[in-house]
């Protein structure tokens, strides 16, 4: 006799079946006084759903938090009070995020909604900045000031982000979940991984709309998003949204999160049978984008997607006459409470008190007049923040590491910085665009899964001593032909991981043909003929695959 066989509960669904996460705000309110000796382990994890994660080592009982900065747009009165926040509660620690956020660390739970409240007071918020929540809604940082954009997303992504702001119905979901929105023609917003990607284009009729991604995502398995061949109108993508956002809810596999993000239901649904359901629920057709076929995502591509400027550091001309943006870099994505203060000032002084994040872990000033230039980059040289900056500085980002992470098997900001110096110093002439990715696990807060150069931190064993290394992926990259990093079966000693990039960078600039992008060049050899790339310029090692 046949018997079914009902999925055990996870301790996640568990949680949030006996509470909302977004109804813990009253035991925050209520630890402020009780103190962390008090908390009950399942509200921990519920703190999530606003912004607050633990961080190691635990016993010390401090938290990180996380605000939301939907599209990245920040005033300086919002980003001078993080800085203040920082300095006054969070021992001026500070890091800009892959989705265009920020976060703090050493955050006591006792001043956890009183810090809540002052991010409140201007504007900011942390609800759903972590948690199986819609997380921080991400887009072009130029929206709005961009000559060449087809529209101004940037309010779409306000309005978005209010969407799902405190509501319950969307706020116990399988999985976290990302959106990307954007107006620009170049898709710089990484629709490729996120479970909705609105991208700005332009229809066979002429009409400016969205074109419809849905279902990226990295993490230990990664998928790249798929076209539903739909076309979305302004007026229409925050309906499309809630719509999607109720399909994960109530079709998303909760009984196993190794499998609980869309991207895996889209795996067996495919593209075709989830904008039937997507159309279903919204009682209409949509009207169709480009085909989803692969000859004319090739169009689609050539209409939309120009990856030449996704970075966006460097002064940028807007096109409101005269005002330039200015891009910097920060060093592999750390930003003080002092520096945030002080960018904060500069914004208001020389420009009209707007900051965009990027999704790089840097940061633009806006409405810069011209003349108020060469003051502006010298002010930022000043706290080591550059607009100038070596391609190293500008491409390299890293997630948290073993500093606060738990997960983490090594160390990676300090390392980055390592990475970094070390190659300013040994090819101070380097000049062409290359994305690195310092991540402390096979999690991926670091994208390296997209980084044309991916060091995921794996500890091993050698004459048996636990040590740590860097597992090597290469070529990763989001824009024309996206394509995920590819493992190599090699790995280095973390301490080395300076050594091996600066000769991989060296046999690419030796060996390129004119103008050939890095994950193009490794992208010409198979995997075992990469894992000898670091020897290829060494006369000792001829002989190799070239
Ligand atoms: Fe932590 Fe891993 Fe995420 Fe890095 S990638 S912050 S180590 S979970």
């Amino acid at each position: 006799m046949s018997q079914t066989v009902t999925p055990k509960e996870t301790t996640a669904e568990r949680q949030k079946r006996e509470k909302d996460g977004l109804d813990v705000w009253a035991d925050i309110v209520r630890y402020e006084t009780a103190g962390f000796a008090a908390v009950d382990a399942d509200d921990m994890d519920r703190f999530k759903w606003y912004g607050l994660y633990t961080q190691r080592p635990a016993e010390e009982g401090f938290f990180m938090l996380r605000a939301k900065v939907p599209n990245g747009a920040l005033t300086s009165e919002q980003l001078d009070t993080l800085g203040r926040l920082s300095q006054e509660f969070g021992r001026d620690t500070g890091d800009i995020t892959t989705r265009q956020g920020i976060q703090v660390h050493y955050i006591r739970i006792e001043d956890g909604a009183n810090i809540i409240n002052q991010l409140g007071a201007v504007g900011l918020t942390t609800q759903g900045a972590c948690g199986d929540i819609v997380r921080n809604v991400v887009g072009c940082p130029l929206a709005g000031i961009d000559a060449d954009e087809l529209f101004d997303a940037e309010p779409l992504a306000q309005r978005v982000k209010d969407r799902f702001l405190n509501d319950k119905a969307f706020s116990n979901l399988p999985r976290k979940f990302k959106i990307s929105i954007t107006g620009c023609r170049h898709a710089c917003a990484q629709h490729e991984i996120n479970d909705i990607g609105f991208v700005a284009i332009r229809n066979h009729d002429g009409e400016l709309g969205f074109d419809l991604w849905v279902a990226g995502g990295l993490g230990a398995r990664p998928m790249l998003a798929k076209r539903l061949g739909a076309f979305v109108r302004e007026s229409e993508a925050v309906e499309v949204a809630t719509t999607i956002v109720g399909i994960f809810r109530d079709h998303g596999y909760r009984s196993d999160r190794r499998k609980a993000r869309l991207k895996f239901l889209m795996a067996d649904w495919g593209p075709v049978k989830f904008r039937e359901e997507l159309e279903t629920r919204l009682g209409r057709k949509l009207t169709d984008s480009f085909p989803i076929d692969s000859t004319t995502h090739a169009e689609f591509q050539q209409a939309a997607v120009n990856e030449s400027i996704r970075d966006h550091t460097g002064v940028t001309p807007q096109r409101q006459a005269g005002l330039n943006a200015v891009g910097v870099a920060t060093l592999r994505g750390r930003f003080s409470g002092t520096q945030m203060r002080k960018v904060a000032a500069l914004a208001a002084q020389y420009g009209q008190g707007r900051v965009r994040l990027t999704n790089s872990q840097n940061f633009l000033i806006l409405d810069v007049p011209t003349a108020n230039l060469p003051t502006l980059i010298t002010e930022l040289a000043v706290e080591d923040l550059h607009v100038h900056a070596s391609e190293f500085r500008r491409g390299t980002i890293s997630c948290t590491g073993r500093q606060f992470c738990k997960l983490a098997h090594v160390e990676t900001k300090a390392r980055a910085e390592e990475v970094i110096r070390h190659l300013e110093t040994a090819i101070p002439d380097f000049n062409d665009h290359l994305r690195v990715s310092v991540t402390g696990c096979t999690n991926a807060c670091a994208q390296y899964q997209i980084s044309e150069i991916g060091l995921v931190g794996v500890k091993g064993q050698v004459n048996g001593e636990e040590t740590e290394f860097f597992q090597i992926q290469l070529g990763g990259h989001l824009g024309r032909d996206a394509a995920l990093g590819r493992k190599l079966n090699k790995r280095v000693p973390v301490a080395d991981a300076k050594h091996y990039l600066e000769n991989v960078i060296n046999v690419y600039r030796a060996q390129r043909q004119p103008n050939e992008r890095f994950y193009e060049f490794v992208g010409r050899y198979d995997v075992k003929q990469l894992e000898s790339l670091d020897q290829w310029n060494n006369p000792q090692a001829q002989g190799v695959a070239q």
